[in-house]
This record gives structure tokens, C-alpha cells and sequence, in this order.
């Protein structure tokens, strides 16, 4: 079922929860098709199109994980003292290429290839030498300090699959299965602007009653780390004509329409108007806070996003709602969610009706356990309760406010932000 054609959609006064509106947004969103080829190191947060089959074994062979000597576990007795002759060293990408027999033994160095006939590695530290000889007074078990081949991944062992975001562990892991291409999901385009008649962008001179234009310089931000192309459409007057040249020309060239402001009911709000006008256009009022108008829809082939204008509920809207869905165009796999329960330290205040996404700050208390304050003052045009927080305060619709010591969700911003 289409949830975004259910009858309450084109009801204005409609409030829908922050649950259901990021349920409806995930529904509606689909993934953008095509894919290329591309190095691994340009791969690097990109989202990969391919499982990846090891066609090697990593590590290649069985090999040392110490620096010391290779023996036959069988050569040594469970107690007592045995000493083994030293007949060759093997290096790391050097091999020993004789045969280790009966009371023999060879130097060998970490990541080293075991040599034919030994079964483990005795430390370094645990041996007395003197001359070519070893005197060992424990026993050591086969296999003990040995790495064995395929042990990080075998041949035939899918280790990657399609939908990872390629992280340094990820171009790592590839280089060491010798690939040097994968193919990726072909990138979102993703174009964004501010809307406002009193907004002026940095360098410019603010005349009176104007602002800084904050959000496109966020949305660049959060835009940028997400890894997607962005086209930045700049600032659009709170004029008709301007709003749907804006509008026609964006859904020609990008996958995704991020816009601030005008979603309200002014006078000068015309976003939604003109999404109702020139493309699918579905409104809802989020009980949350920050960021109850939201105008979600489609222009063309583009996903329309039509944010708040107030800077932290841009920011709210932008991680809880426009991330995860872009995320799913991008054919990413859903990662975790992390949500902590964690002792407030702060009274927070809070009328029942909307659920809440406060900032908070997250840290330790002398003990070591986490805890979490709030910044203070929650106004949805405080930008700098984003900067100094490091996490959401996420207060159910219900809650009637939080007392000094009360457990409260939190939603680090560490692998969201
Ligand atoms: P609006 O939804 O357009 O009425 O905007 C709501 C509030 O957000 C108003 O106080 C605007 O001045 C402010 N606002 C809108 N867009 C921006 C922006 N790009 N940067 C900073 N503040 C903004
Ligand atoms: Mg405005």
C-alpha cells in the first residue's frame, strides 16, 4: 500500500508522528539505478553494486605470527627441557624452502610462511640460545602462534555484499584480496537551496531586518560527509516565479531537491505551492520539535525534501528523515540504529504532544559511566545547541519532562553527523 496516497495527506492540519512521517519517507523513496566501475581508493564512501567474492586466500599461506622459532610441537615434551638445532631463518616474503625434521628448528620472523614439517611458533622470549641451538623448557601446542591460511578470508567466501558503504576497512580489505576496481552505485545528485527574501550569503552585506543564509552551508556539510554530488542552487527569493524556475530547472539535473524554508503558512511561503503545482506534493506536520512542517513529494523524476527554515530544525529534519531516505536511494543496507538509555543530568523541560529531539552533550562521569546534559536553551534558531551537542535527547511525544538523574534515549551524533 502507498501510505503517501492515504486521505490525510492533502489535509493541511494534518500531524502525523515522527515514526510514521520516517516510515512514509522510506516507503516512497526508491533507489537510483546505474552503476560504474571505479578504483578502490575513489571508491572510498561510495556504495558498492557487488558482492565480493575472494578468489584468494587471506593470508595466502600459514605463516608466523611471532617473531621466533618454528618447530614440531612434537618434538617437545609436555615438561621438561628440549633443545632443538637451528638449521635456517625465514623472512617475511623470504621462505625457508628447506624441511624442518625430527629435533630441528628454524628462525623465523612475523608473517613469515611456516616452513614444511613445523606446527608452531615459539616466542622469541620463551628461548635460550647458544649457537645453532634452542633450549625451550615448555611445551607448545601445534598450531600455537601459527596464522593459517584463508584464516581472515578463504577462496569462495563472500566477504563483501552489495549495499556496503566502503569505509578504510572496506579499501583495505579489498587491496588485500589484490582487487584494484569495484563497481559502485552510480552517485545521487543531490541539489539543495535556501529560500528567503531576508537571507543574505556569506560575504555579502546584511541590510536591515536580513540574516545569514545558514542552511545551505549545513546542508553542504551534511550533504558532503553523506558523500553525495551536490549542486548548489544558492539563494531563491520569496517570489512565484523565481521558486518554480528554480524547481523545473533542479529536477532536470539532480536525483534528490533538498530546499529550506517557505513550507510554513506566511504569506511568502512557496514551496509547497509550487510543488502542488509542478509535481506530487504531500504536506505533513510532524508532531516533533524541532521541524513540524514537512513537504515531501516528487518533481519530475527528482524526490523533493521541503525543510523548515529554522536552522536547527533543518538539521533535525535533515539526520531523522532526508539521511536515512537518501541513504536508500544511494541502495545503501541499513546500518544500526544507536540509541543509548542514559542518566540526564539536567531538568528538561517539555509539554506532552510532540516528540522531541533535544541537543545534548554526552560524557563520562568520574565513575566512567555515560551521562548526558542538555545545552540549554532549545530554540529551534539556536544553531549553536548543534555545535556544542554531541547527541539528540530523543523525549517520547508523551513525556511531560525529564527530572534531574531520569534515564533518557540519546542519539550520539558519532555515525550520523
Ligand atoms: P520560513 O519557514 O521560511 O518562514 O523560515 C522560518 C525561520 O527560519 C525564519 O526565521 C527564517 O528567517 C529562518 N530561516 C529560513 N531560511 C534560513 C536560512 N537559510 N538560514 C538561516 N535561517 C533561515
Ligand atoms: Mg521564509
Amino acid at each position: 500500500m502507498n501510505l503517501l496516497k492515504s486521505n490525510c495527506d492533502r489535509t493541511a492540519n494534518a500531524l502525523i508522528s515522527a515514526y510514521e512521517a520516517k516510515q512514509r519517507i522510506m516507503d516512497y523513496v526508491k533507489p537510483v539505478q546505474g552503476r560504474e566501475k571505479i578504483n578502490i581508493r575513489s571508491a572510498l564512501n561510495r556504495i558498492l553494486d557487488e558482492d565480493i567474492i575472494s578468489r584468494i586466500n587471506v593470508p595466502p599461506c600459514d605463516n608466523s605470527a611471532m617473531d621466533g622459532y618454528a618447530i614440531r610441537s612434537s618434538d617437545v615434551p609436555e615438561s621438561g627441557i628440549s633443545t632443538l638445532q637451528m638449521i635456517g631463518t625465514a623472512f617475511a616474503g623470504k621462505p625457508f624452502d628447506g624441511q624442518v625434521d625430527q629435533g630441528q628448528c628454524v628462525r623465523i620472523m612475523t608473517g613469515a610462511k611456516m616452513p614444511a614439517g613445523a606446527d608452531a611458533v615459539v616466542m622469541q622470549e620463551d628461548v635460550q640460545t647458544k649457537d645453532d641451538s634452542i633450549t625451550l623448557t615448555h611445551h607448545y601446542k601445534s598450531g600455537e602462534n601459527v596464522r593459517y591460511a584463508g584464516e581472515d578470508m578463504r577462496v569462495g567466501q563472500t566477504v563483501l555484499t552489495t549495499g556496503t558503504r566502503i569505509t578504510p576497512a572496506e579499501i583495505g580489505l579489498l587491496a588485500s584480496l589484490g582487487i584494484p576496481e569495484v563497481m559502485v552505485r552510480r552517485n545521487l545528485r543531490v541539489a539543495f537551496f535556501s529560500t528567503g527574501d531576508e537571507l543574505k550569503s556569506v560575504g555579502e552585506t546584511l541590510g536591515d531586518g536580513d540574516i545569514y543564509d545558514s542552511n545551505r552551508y549545513t546542508l553542504f556539510g551534511m550533504l558532503k560527509r553523506l558523500g553525495v554530488d551536490l549542486i548548489d542552487m544558492g539563494v531563491i527569493r520569496d517570489r512565484q516565479d523565481d521558486v518554480r524556475q528554480v524547481f523545473i530547472e533542479a529536477s532536470g539535473i539532480a536525483d534528490a531537491i533538498i530546499t529550506s524554508g517557505g513550507v510554513s503558512v506566511g504569506e511568502a511561503d512557496y514551496v509547497k505551492s509550487t510543488l502542488d503545482e509542478l509535481g506530487e506534493m504531500h504536506f505533513w506536520r510532524v508532531a516533533m520539535k524541532p521541524g513540524k512542517p514537512l513537504a515531501i513529494g516528487k518533481l519530475g523524476n527528482a524526490f523533493f525534501f521541503g525543510l523548515p527554515g529554522n536552522p536547527v530544525s533543518v538539521m533535525a529534519t535533515f539526520y531523522q528523515f532526508v539521511q536515512p531516505a537518501l541513504k536508500r536511494m544511494l541502495g545503501e543496507k541499513d546500518g544500526l540504529e544507536l540509541i543509548l538509555s542514559v542518566p540526564c543530568m539536567t531538568r528538561l523541560a517539555k509539554q506532552p504532544g510532540r516528540l522531541e529531539y533535544q541537543r545534548g552533550i554526552l560524557s563520562h562521569d568520574p565513575e566512567g559511566q555515560l551521562i548526558v546534559h542538555s545545552t540549554g536553551g532549545q530554540g529551534s534558531h539556536v544553531l549553536t545547541s548543534m555545535s556544542r551537542a554531541n547527541c539528540f535527547i530523543i523525549l517520547p511525544a508523551e513525556s511531560a519532562g525529564v527530572e534531574e538523574g531520569n534515564l533518557v534515549q540519546v542519539q550520539p551524533f558519532y555515525g550520523i553527523t
